[in-house]
């Protein structure tokens, strides 16, 4: 006779659990998580909201070594839920910093989580929306970018890929030469002609690097190149899941792609950047 892994009382031959009590810690784990989330927003304290969250696990078999990662999963959970309504507002900035302190996140972990990653670059996006240059990014080191007096750094992306569409044309039919019948008998091959061209564009990874942005242009510093765009150079930017597109206003520039991991932040931040 196994124990039950919820309840400890014995849960009958070859079995680890009882359904209910494993139907009833499910409902406990999505109470808990609701609770956090509707705590961003509704008018009680915080710590009204953890005490019932608390009474929430002693009810549901959420023991007390899971609890801590039952309440930062519910907050990362809230954190997604701020970003529904589009922009992340001041309030629910400062209302999820107080959480994430009240649930006890220590600052390590605290930085390293995605979620929290996630609500900084919320609030850049707010800021430089409301027409302000950010100042949220800090830089630990030198970096390889020669910023001009007036230009103010407001991220960095590390192993940024950088990619060109480049075209290629080729001649279609040239190698396979091909045999004219002149009379019956007689034929003349010719091989050497060049057929007709055909233009192929394709992304050419060129570098990976630092990309780096600020209130005036797109840096990129890789290995094998350097350079920066301007914003008042670019005609367009196309938004990818994973990255940004760039397209400036000269007949002579080929698109530029950088790859990062997150398209929506970059797409953001350079196209409100360059309205300012
Ligand atoms: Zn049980």
């Amino acid at each position: 006779m196994g124990n039950c892994k919820y309840c400890g009382q014995p849960a009958g031959f070859l079995r680890k659990k009882h359904k209910d009590c494993e139907a009833a810690y499910n409902k406990g784990i999505e109470k808990i998580h609701g609770a956090i989330e509707s705590c961003l927003s509704d008018n009680r304290s915080i710590n009204d909201a953890l005490e019932e969250v608390r009474d929430i696990a002693k009810n549901s078999y959420i023991s007390e070594g899971e609890f801590p990662t039952v309440v930062k999963r519910g907050w990362e959970g809230a954190v997604e839920h701020a970003f529904e309504d589009g922009v992340l507002t001041e309030e629910e900035e400062q209302r999820l910093s107080a959480m994430a302190e009240a649930i006890g996140f220590d600052k390590e972990e605290l930085y390293t989580n995605p979620a929290y990653n996630k609500l900084v670059k919320g609030a850049v996006i707010r800021e430089v929306l409301e027409g302000k240059i950010p100042e949220r990014f800090k830089v630990s080191g030198a970096l390889p970018f020669n910023f001009l007096k007036s230009e103010r750094l407001v991220w960095v992306f590390q192993s940024a890929e950088y990619y060109e569409m480049r075209t290629y044309r080729e001649y279609v039919g040239r190698s396979r030469g091909f045999s004219i019948r002149i009379a019956k008998g007689v034929y003349y091959r010719t091989g050497g002609f060049r057929g007709r061209p055909v233009e192929t564009q394709k992304m050419v990874h060129v570098d990976t690097g630092l990309l780096g942005i600020t209130n005036s242009h797109i840096y990129f510093s890789g290995s094998k190149k350097r350079f920066r765009i301007k914003y008042n150079k670019i005609v367009s930017f196309e938004p990818f899941s994973n990255g940004i597109g760039v397209f400036r206003d000269a007949k002579t520039a080929k698109p530029q792609y950088f790859l990062i991991d997150d398209g929506w932040f970059l797409y953001n931040l350079v196209t409100n950047l360059a309205r300012l």
